[in-house]
């Protein structure tokens, strides 16, 4: 059952889980898989893919909204889940730009979506006299487009917004986003009449694999007492924001089921990782495809990684081979039935994982009591 982003997100605010999102870039055997162990767990789920993944003109997974849709469609059966658009992501605020993200979200719209994150995280006013002012910009830019997927979604659509850029550093460390500034956006946001179910933070994670000195590393850096403390923030002022947790990827799972503020952060992002079990399923399967696939990646941004200062061709490979879905879209889309079978049986094994670390059991059938409290 597909529900509203919003009806998913109230049900779950005040509970003490997190609710997984999907970036799925190689959909075959991969939702199938994530799917199945939802609903053996009765897990609600998101499935989502970012603007750079999944545009009109396929992204860099070569999947167009609709396509993305269909494959969800198809392999959701009674799982309960939304579909969310990731990353909505502005850069400069201009008239066009923001044109052409309400044209992506009207597809995503057509195409079925019931949840969507606007990130004009970008947009922070260095030059600003206070907090207000720095972030004016992604206040403006959020609130028109929030506005525009109001008018064309209904205000059940759910919605997640952004503050403070993921994965930036400074000398000093990764810049976090502080109490004050997510109160501040919130409470502006919600002046403007745009009420975001979850806010995305800086808080020391990073997007996609990490690696140092060339090799896979896990990623230890999230900030837990701060996530801990913005979470606070919001709930002290009364506001209903909770939090989406981006990067996951890299983060040991033990970590996640014993330290993360499940309740505080509500909305788990979880992207590469299903990736790298793709790569690891047609590394095993599909040998002479994969050797193309690899030699594609490092030919083309060989140079440009290491001139980024990538220590190896694994890195190189971890941190670019996402460009590879649309460059091998059909010959991926192409693997027989049986490496499809491994990949979702694959798929279905580390999701129950996620589940089990997110503590999700059970939360389908809390999303389905609460629609029946709106009937
Ligand atoms: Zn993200």
């Amino acid at each position: 059952m597909k529900v509203k982003g919003k009806h998913l997100f109230d049900a779950l605010r005040d509970e003490k889980c997190i609710t997984m999102a999907c970036n799925t870039r190689f959909a075959k055997g991969v939702v199938a898989g994530i799917f199945d162990a939802a609903r053996q767990t009765d897990s609600a789920v998101i499935m989502e893919l970012a603007k750079s993944e999944c545009g009109l003109d396929g992204g860099y997974t070569g999947l167009t909204p609709t396509a993305y849709s269909n494959w969800c469609n198809e392999e959701a059966g009674d799982a309960v889940w939304a579909l969310h658009a990731d990353h909505l992501t502005v850069k400069k605020g201009t008239a066009g730009e923001l044109q052409e993200i309400k044209q992506l979200v009207d597809a995503q719209i057509a195409a079925g979506y019931t949840s969507f994150a606007i990130d004009a995280s970008f947009l922070f006013n260095h030059a600003g006299g206070n907090l207000r002012e720095e972030l004016s910009e992604n206040i403006r830019v959020s609130t028109e487009i929030a506005k525009h997927i109001y008018a064309k979604a209904g205000i059940d659509a759910g919605l997640e917004v952004e503050v403070g850029e993921i994965g930036r550093k400074s000398e000093a460390g990764f810049v976090v986003t502080s109490p004050e500034e997510a109160v501040t956006f919130v409470k502006a946001l919600n002046e403007n009449n745009v009420n975001p179910q979850v806010l995305a933070i800086a808080n020391g994670s990073t997007h996609g694999n990490i690696y140092e000195g060339g090799k896979l590393v896990e990623q230890v850096s999230i900030d837990i007492p701060q996530t801990k403390a913005v979470a606070k923030a919001l709930r002290e002022e009364g506001l209903e924001t909770r939090i989406a947790q981006h990067g996951i990827t890299g983060t040991p799972l033990h970590l996640i089921k014993e330290k993360f503020p499940h309740g505080d952060i509500t909305k788990g992002n979880v992207g590469t990782y299903w990736q790298n079990l793709t790569w690891q399923v047609l590394d095993e399967r599909q040998p002479e495809l994969m050797q193309l696939v690899r030699g594609w990646v490092l030919e083309k941004f060989g140079e440009e990684g290491r001139a980024k200062g990538m220590k190896s061709d694994e890195e190189i490979f971890g941190k670019y081979s996402k460009k590879a879905h649309k460059q091998f879209y059909n010959e991926l889309y192409a693997i027989d039935e049986a490496t499809t079978r491994e990949l979702r049986g694959l798929c279905r094994e580390h999701a129950l994982k996620f589940f089990d670390a997110f503590k999700s059991a059970g939360s389908a059938e809390k999303v389905k009591q609460h629609l029946n409290t709106l009937k």
